[in-house]
């Protein structure tokens, strides 16, 4: 699928190319329209050593690029794609190498939250690099039933915090399934974010009455924030905010590895299955 024309015809709305050399220009074209970008090399649940090792290579010439391109962007990491299925000190090795020359090139790396069976060492990787480097951010997913105890463990880190909603098929005991709930939550977690005062709070969301929410929260924050949006996901919410002066930092995947990424996509927005279902027709 992810080799034949069609699935790369599927993938290019949401995915910046197969290669770095693809995603730079685009990371480019971004910046000079006002955009700050997450590079994201797309990829996940390695099981080898091998895979893991090279993912952080690439990762690290990703940011050898960021400094040559002086691209306004910072990276976006798995950490299972780094190895932590494997062994959590691999994950906590490639994390080091990338947060030491992430502050070479004085940018940030954010890490993504996964499922929820990573979600524990996930938090312990974040805790340890952050607490020795001091430029690094995590993800937190409303959804989770023990989100607002990390918050409380993880705000006096003063990294920055991105707070989504969480993509990933979790159960009751676990996670909020019911929207509703998850929007409550995600109304809470982004007040207690939005008062705090040391951290930079990245509001991960699309979602209208969530990023009005935090409009009116911006009024009141002395400290920095930023809005965060997927590449080709509202690009029209993402302008408007662009143009009222708010900091927006798009969330831009690349690599050949795009399935399980759109498939998450398809999953938040039942009706990307049209749009997925002309590209793959080649209309
Ligand atoms: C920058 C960023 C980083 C993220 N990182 C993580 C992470 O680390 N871990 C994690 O679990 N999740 C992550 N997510 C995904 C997130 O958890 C949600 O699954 C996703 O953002 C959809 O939720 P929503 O807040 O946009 O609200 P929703 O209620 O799902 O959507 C609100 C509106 O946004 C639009 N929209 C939303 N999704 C799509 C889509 N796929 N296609 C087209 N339109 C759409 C629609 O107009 C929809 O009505 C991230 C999201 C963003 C924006």
């Amino acid at each position: 699928m992810t080799g034949t024309k069609p699935g790369k015809a599927l993938a290019s709305r949401f995915v910046a190319g197969d290669t770095l050399d693809e995603a730079v220009p685009v990371a480019a074209g971004l910046n000079s329209d006002g955009f700050e970008v997450s590079l994201d090399l797309l990829g996940e649940e390695v099981h080898d050593t091998q895979s893991a090792l090279a993912a952080t290579d690439e990762y690290l010439e990703c940011l050898d690029r960021i400094d040559f391109d002086d691209l306004d962007a910072n990276i976006s990491i798995k950490p299972t794609q780094l190895g932590l299925a494997i062994d959590e000190g691999l994950a906590a090795e490639a994390i080091e190498r990338l947060a030491t020359r992430a502050a070479e090139v004085g940018t940030t790396v954010t890490i993504d939250m996964e499922d929820s069976q990573y979600t524990e060492p996930t938090v312990r990787l974040y805790e340890k690099a952050q607490a020795e480097h001091g430029n690094l951010g995590i993800a937190l997913q409303s959804y989770l039933h023990r989100t607002p105890d990390d918050l409380s463990r993880l705000l006096p880190l003063a990294g920055h915090i991105r707070l989504c909603k969480g993509a990933y098929v979790e159960p009751p005991e676990i996670a909020h399934t019911a929207k509703s709930d998850v929007d409550a939550a995600y109304v809470t977690q982004l007040e207690e974010l939005m008062t705090a005062e040391h951290t930079v709070p990245a509001i991960a969301t699309h979602d209208l009455s969530l990023v009005n929410r935090a409009r009116a929260l911006a009024a009141d924050r002395v400290g920095p924030f930023e809005f965060q949006m997927l590449y080709g996901v509202r690009t029209d919410l993402q302008r408007e905010l662009v143009e009222e002066g708010f900091p927006l930092r798009v969330y831009l995947p690349f690599g050949s590895q795009w399935y399980p990424y759109l498939t998450r996509r398809l999953a938040e927005r039942p009706s990307n299955a049209l749009f997925f279902a002309r590209a793959a027709l080649g209309r």
